[in-house]
């Protein structure tokens, strides 16, 4: 094995193995432990999660809540929002199955402590929309934690999670996982009887906005690194909906929030010149995606279209008129709070640019490309839904659990399932939790077993570009060149330039065509192969390296689905120019995709989707 033999592996049993500590993580953990009393239940987690995930920083709103105490909502409208935002593609089972649950995930917030704001006339919690509610928000990953850490046998913090383990008796069942302690270097590996997927979802695998000296600033958590689908991925779990990626209308250079602006504050934008500019679009975009226009609300990727097209036609920037609505002392206090609670920087970058929305109107923008299935897209796993709900074709076992046996997903991880945000992601780790434990108890003692020449194997993978480091920093010509090996960064800033180019980034006006995403798809091989040269200097390029090979798993998916639904059905997400229009006939279903690691090789297919919902 070389240089790294030396590194001590430490073996954890479990029964229920959670892989991510953010908001899916703690959800999955703390219920596994309320179904399953006396079962072993391990939560492990690349950073700590104390302040880990997208809710790192905080949040200022929890974006899913029905209010069905008050009669506000019913899951039923969730339901039909989600279908209507997403233009008609939603899993309606596993959307129904959060909606029905969220609310007594936020009750359970609050009786842990999270301050929610009130209605001082109603005594309801605050509404910053139909579906929002604001928070006191700074310390919501600290309560949430507590409670996971209150719940889990054992947390390990700080150990990336690199590959899944499968079992040596059964084919498609999962049995552990192996990954590195990114402080001590230590190699561990997972066995585990249920494995629940919670790693977040995929910032920078499009070149960003934010460049040079901005470098790092992203709207997703720069953190979130695709280990939510590479992870499955790699072991040949179905995936769906992963051409689905999402573009934020952001405040321009900090990625600020939008949301509370529109919703609270009541704030609207404007073009360049001080005019309305969306109802210019309107046939333009009837042309393209027919009725779906005249939905309301107008879906998220149409409202992006608007913007866009009236930046190509030369009347940016757009500006978000922010002056009218702080002359109320009260509302510039919520403008401002509401970036304090979870996006400061956007504040200071502000202040930086001489930017008072009292007297200016700030500028806003359209994001990177990002994969998710929490926030307003929904790519990830295809999961088995509930069995009170789902139709036939989508229960194959227990649910949430993937395409490959004991293999649990949630949050972000999940694909078909938009608009769960913070509260309906530890909604959905709850009900994965619950079934997962609900598979080992009728498991009985049939469990799986890990196969050593399989983790000896990869424990040499692991720590590869180590070994590549050692050998090749000793034919350094310049500064960090190596003719022998490429380290992450130039990886990533590869991998990031050409998702960009190819596969609709922002610099193409997120416009591409099966031209280029053939040749997407040929310079990714060649970047794949170069990862066999990635080095690390210490544990923190070690990290970097891993991230990478995920990002890059999961940009080959999103590439292949992208070529594989041929038309424009997000117009405002992306375009493909040689099928710029939503076709109905054709394409009202669910892409899905298979990956086989054996030849590289990808299956791609359609799934129906069915309207449960009138
Ligand atoms: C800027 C921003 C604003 C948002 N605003 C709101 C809002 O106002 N209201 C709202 O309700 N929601 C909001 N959301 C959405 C919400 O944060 C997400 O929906 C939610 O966090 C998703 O939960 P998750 O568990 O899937 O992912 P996360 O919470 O991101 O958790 C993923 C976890 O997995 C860990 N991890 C990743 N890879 C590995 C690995 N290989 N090994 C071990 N651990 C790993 C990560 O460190 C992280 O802790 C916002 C998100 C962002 C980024």
């Amino acid at each position: 094995m070389g240089l790294f033999s030396r590194r001590k592996t430490v073996f954890v049993d479990s029964d229920v193995l959670v892989i991510g500590g953010g908001m899916a993580g703690c959800g999955a953990t703390y219920e596994s432990r309320y179904w399953g009393r006396d079962l072993k239940v391990v939560c492990v987690e690349k950073a700590n999660i104390e302040r880990s995930g997208a809710v790192a920083q905080g949040l200022y709103a929890i974006n899913c809540y029905m209010g069905m105490q008050w009669d506000e909502n019913q899951p039923e409208d969730h339901v039909r929002y989600a279908r209507n935002d997403l233009m008609g593609l939603v899993r309606e089972d596993l959307g129904y199955d959060i909606a029905r649950h969220v609310d007594s995930t936020v009750h359970k917030f609050e009786e842990w402590g999270l301050p929610i704001m009130k209605d001082p006339e109603t005594g309801r919690y605050q509404r910053e929309g139909k579906w929002q509610i604001m928070i006191h928000g700074e310390s919501y990953k600290p309560i949430v934690a507590e409670a996971a850490r209150k719940a889990a046998t054992e947390v390990y913090n700080r150990i990336m999670v690199t590959h899944l383990l499968m079992d040596k008796k059964k084919p498609n069942r999962v049995a552990g996982a192996v990954g590195f302690n990114v402080r001590t270097g230590d190699f561990y590996v997972f066995r585990g009887k249920a494995v629940i997927v919670c790693a977040g979802g995929a910032s920078h695998i499009y070149k960003p906005r934010a460049v040079g000296e901005g470098m790092g600033r992203t709207w997703y958590a720069p953190w979130s690194s695709a280990s939510a689908y590479a992870l499955p991925i790699l072991v040949g779990a179905k995936m769906t909906q992963m051409e689905n990626r999402i573009v934020l209308t952001r405040f321009k250079d900090g990625y600020g929030p939008v949301g509370a602006y529109f919703l609270h504050l009541k704030t609207y934008t404007e073009n360049a010149y001080g005019n309305e500019y969306e109802s210019t679009w309107y046939e333009h975009t009837k042309n393209l995606v027919g009725d779906y226009i005249d939905r309301h609300p107008v879906p998220t990727c149409l409202r992006n279209h608007a913007i866009l097209e009236e930046v190509k036609a030369g009347r940016g920037p757009i500006r978000m008129v922010t002056k009218e609505a702080f002359q109320d002392p009260h509302k510039e206090t919520v403008g401002w709070e509401n970036f304090l609670g979870m996006t400061i920087g956007q504040a200071v970058v502000w202040a930086s640019q001489n930017i008072d929305p009292k007297e200016i109107n700030p500028e806003l923008t359209t994001s990177e490309p990002y994969v998710m299935g929490s926030h307003a897209t929904c790519s990830g796993a295809w999961a088995s839904g509930p069995s009170d709900y789902a139709p036939d074709e989508y229960q194959w076992g227990y649910n949430r659990m993937m395409t490959v046996d004991g293999l649990f997903g949630a949050g972000d991880t999940i694909g078909g399932t938009a608009h769960k945000f913070s509260s309906g992601s530890f909604t959905e780790g709850r009900i994965a939790g619950k079934a997962a434990v609900n598979y080992i108890n009728d498991m009985g003692s049939d469990g799986p077993e890990v196969s050593e020449a399989e983790y000896e194997n990869l424990k040499k993978v692991v720590y590869q570009p180590m070994e590549n480091y050692q050998v090749g920093r000793n034919e350094i010509v310049a500064g960090t060149v190596s003719p022998s090996y490429i380290l992450p960064i130039h990886g990533l800033q590869r991998l990031e330039k050409l998702m960009d180019e190819y596969v609709g980034g922002i610099s193409s006006h997120y416009t591409t065509n099966d031209v280029l995403l053939g040749r997407g798809l040929e310079l990714l091989d060649l970047l794949k192969e170069d990862l066999n040269c990635l080095a690390a200097e210490d544990l923190h390029q070690l990290q970097r390296a891993w991230e990478l090979h995920h990002r890059v798993l999961a940009s080959e998916c999103v590439t292949q689905h992208t070529l594989f639904r041929e038309e424009t059905r997000w117009p405002g997400y992306y375009y493909r120019a040689d099928h710029p229009k939503l076709d109905d006939g054709d394409w009202h279903c669910f892409t899905l995709s298979q990956y086989d690691r054996d030849s590289g090789k990808w299956g791609m297919e359609k799934a129906p989707v069915y309207h449960i919902i009138d």
